[in-house]
């Protein structure tokens, strides 16, 4: 569990979100409503450029990812096909004698004990599973507890018209996979990107934000040509370490390669926002922990100070965000319950394995073969109609058609706000030369994320022409970013005011601006917040100057 100082540190950070209106908590006038959070002003904004970096990022700079905008309310079938109305649930257990309902993984992670399932496929707890609100061990055996929140879709509240709040955005991606391809003009490997709301009925939300029941995902689905397609066309696919980023991604990479890129695509993401790899931390998971149809899977974890240790006391990380290697899993099961086909075709391909010789086709054909029986049999398709199944598809591989694969890097935004939230907040004690002690608050944000880019502070709120010409400075930035104007108050209250809110520059207007000392006529001084140094600059040069810091 994590140490009282660092609950104390959450508390801090806690109060200085509400105080300065980063966040507050949902329905708070009516006490509040459990695991649901509002974004105050600079929370807003923060949020705002966190999902803009994101798109640009991830869509717009690259020319292989096109954007999405789905509903949050999709077609219940989504969610069967998905598996989120059969599986999508965490083990929820009772305390009998203090009557705290706990998520019993947690409960055992909490007591350093592991969840384990029985034979017949049913949770576990561990011998010596405490109630960690009474320390009873009167605790109900771990059931299933479905996390999607149901609605009614028309004015009849039947079992037909039953419909879910998405519990992730990527289903949407799979089910309008064929209308994007088709109009956005892209090819295998390409990828469909979206930012949006998501909802779980999260047994027992804590953590502040960290896990809450309504929250935001920044969702990548990467398609890419199976193995079997890459080694035909190239001849073989190419591998790359484990570790480290393997550069501008290549023809012959197969699903292995296409992993690692993005795994070190979005820690560039992470790194460029001011989360340095040493606040980072990496799960590989376990071929026990991973879905059945799943590849690989690496979650990018940030140190929280509510993290726990491991054995040599490092702090662990929660995790921020998930890249899977899916296989062909999402897009095989929409094809199989819409009945719709998912597949492309791909004449390099075709082309390719009329060139092959033989032995070399039957070997690639045997493996698509078994991968997709493998995968139909798994999700409980018969043995032989898996097998005739299997041998269409393989021969649809024959004739240059295949269902892509996946790489998905699936983030959520709230969790990556927490993060630079905590990672931002500085304290530092300052003694003025009565001796007397004050802490000083400061939001360290890297400037491409920060709320506020510039405060904009004329020396003097009475002087008109120096008031005249701040404002002046405000109106050539403000088309660009987000500025704020503040003359009340001494200079040194307005800087704090800044620090606190995680400004990263101050422009001050005074009386060499107006040219007092004519050399420095039309000119600023900028001061940075984290080491409250001073330059000046031309205001014609500010727009240009401040841009190349925040993009
Ligand atoms: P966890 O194991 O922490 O519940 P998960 O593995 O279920 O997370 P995914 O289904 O992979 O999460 O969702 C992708 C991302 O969405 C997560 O990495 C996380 O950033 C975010 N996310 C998931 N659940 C929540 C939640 N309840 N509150 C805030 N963000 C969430």
């Amino acid at each position: 569990m994590a140490e009282p100082k660092e609950n104390m540190q959450m508390e801090k950070i806690v109060s200085l979100c509400k105080r300065r209106g980063f966040v507050f908590q949902s329905s708070e006038i009516y006490g509040g409503i459990n695991g649901f959070w509002d974004y105050g002003p600079l929370g807003a904004e923060l949020k705002r450029n966190v999902k803009e970096l994101w798109w640009n990022t991830m869509t717009r700079q690259r020319e292989d990812v096109a954007g999405l905008e789905a509903t949050i309310i999709m077609s219940p079938a989504i969610w069967k096909a998905s598996g989120h109305v059969d599986t999508f649930s965490d083990p929820m257990c009772d305390c009998k004698k203090c009557k705290k309902r706990f998520r019993a993984d947690q409960l055992c992670d909490d007591q350093y004990l592991t969840l384990t399932k029985g034979a017949d496929g049913k949770y576990v707890l561990p011998a010596g599973t405490k109630c960690t609100s009474c320390g009873s061990t009167e605790l109900t055996e771990p059931r299933p507890f479905n996390l999607m929140f149901k609605t009614y879709v028309g004015p009849v509240e039947s079992e037909d018209n039953v419909a879910y709040l998405r519990p992730e955005t990527a289903q949407a991606i799979f089910a309008q996979f064929k209308n994007v391809l088709e109009t956005s003009r892209q090819s295998v490997p390409f990828g469909i990107g979206q930012i949006g709301k998501a909802f779980r009925n999260e047994v027992t939300p804590r953590n502040y934000t960290f896990r809450s029941r309504e929250f935001e995902q920044m969702e990548l689905e990467f398609f890419i040509k199976p193995d079997e397609a890459v080694e035909a066309i190239c001849g073989s696919v190419q591998t790359v370490p484990e570790t480290g980023h393997p550069g501008e991604p290549q023809p012959n990479w197969g699903w292995q390669a296409w992993h690692q890129y993005w795994v070190e695509e979005r820690v560039r993401f992470y790194e460029g926002i001011g989360l340095s790899r040493d606040t980072l931390g990496f799960h590989r998971q376990t071929p026990e922990e991973l879905a059945h149809y799943a590849r690989a899977c690496v979650d990018i974890l940030f140190k929280f100070p509510f993290s726990k240790r491991d054995e040599k006391g490092e702090l662990r990380g929660e995790e921020l965000e998930g890249i899977a290697a899916r296989s062909d899993f999402d897009l095989s099961q929409h094809a199989r319950f819409s009945g719709k086909p998912m597949g492309v075709f791909d004449d390099a391909l075709r082309t390719a394995w009329t060139k092959l010789p033989k032995e070399k086709q039957d070997d690639l054909w045997r493996r698509y073969y078994e991968n997709r029986k493998r995968y139909l049999t798994k999700s409980g398709v018969e043995a032989e109609p898996a097998a005739k199944q299997a041998t269409e598809d393989a021969n649809g591989l024959a004739k240059g058609q295949y269902i892509p694969h996946v790489i998905e890097p699936s983030a959520g935004v709230d969790r990556l706000i927490l993060a630079l939230i905590t990672n931002a907040y500085t304290e530092t004690v300052k003694t003025d030369d009565k001796g007397k002690s004050e802490t000083i608050y400061t939001m360290k944000f890297h400037p491409r994320v920060a709320p506020i880019k510039a405060g904009i502070l004329p020396l003097l709120k009475n002087k008109p022409e120096l008031v005249k010409k701040a404002l002046e400075v405000r109106d050539l930035l403000r088309p660009w970013m987000n500025v704020y104007y503040d003359d009340s108050g001494s200079i040194g209250k307005r800087y704090a005011r800044q620090d606190e809110a995680g400004t990263p520059y101050c422009l001050t207007i005074d009386f060499d601006t107006l040219g007092e000392k004519p050399e420095l006529l039309d000119t600023v001084t900028i001061r940075h917040r984290d080491d409250g140094r001073q330059e000046r600059l031309k205001i014609s040069e500010l727009l240009g100057w401040l841009l190349s810091k925040i993009r």
